[in-house]
């Protein structure tokens, strides 16, 4: 089993790319206006794993020499299903460590305070927020469903 990795989504993965950083994976996004070339080449500089739909990218990717995923489905599920299948760990982070819009990283700040007695009993209501773009980040009745997601591949 792979362990967390570094990767490089392409523009048409970004749902992908945030559900991957649930599962505590460095994901980057593509710089704003970054060509095929431009990918590979910082897919290569840092050291990441770039994934992709698109099958042309991804021969241009192996003749570089760099390590790239070719994504076929279209589809949330089958996509984390593929990269569970090609090794790549699907298990959600107890905490929260990067922001899933930015790939930021994520500083506890303090607790949340929870005025409604009938939320469901969760006892971790610690807040994080991010250092780069500022999202704050808390474990709430939805974390089940992330978990679920991510780790059921259901379809
Ligand atoms: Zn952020």
């Amino acid at each position: 089993m792979m362990d967390l990795g570094r990767y490089l989504a392409d523009e048409m993965l970004m749902r992908l790319a945030r559900w991957l950083r649930m599962a505590g994976h460095d994901v980057s996004n593509p710089p704003e206006g970054a060509d095929d070339s431009d990918l590979i080449e910082l897919a290569l500089a840092e050291g990441r794993t770039l994934l992709t739909r698109d099958k042309l990218l991804a021969r241009r990717c192996e003749n570089a020499g760099a390590s790239c995923l070719l994504v076929r489905s279209p589809h949330l599920d089958e996509q984390l299903s593929e990269l569970w299948a090609a090794g790549v760990s699907m298990k959600l982070k107890p905490r929260p460590e990067r922001c899933t819009l930015c790939n930021g990283i994520l500083r506890k700040v303090g607790t949340r305070k929870i005025d409604d007695s009938s939320s469901p009993v969760d006892n971790d209501d610690a807040l994080w927020r991010c250092e780069v773009c500022g999202k704050l980040y808390w474990r709430g009745a939805h974390w089940q469903g992330i978990r679920e997601r991510l780790e059921g591949r259901g379809r």
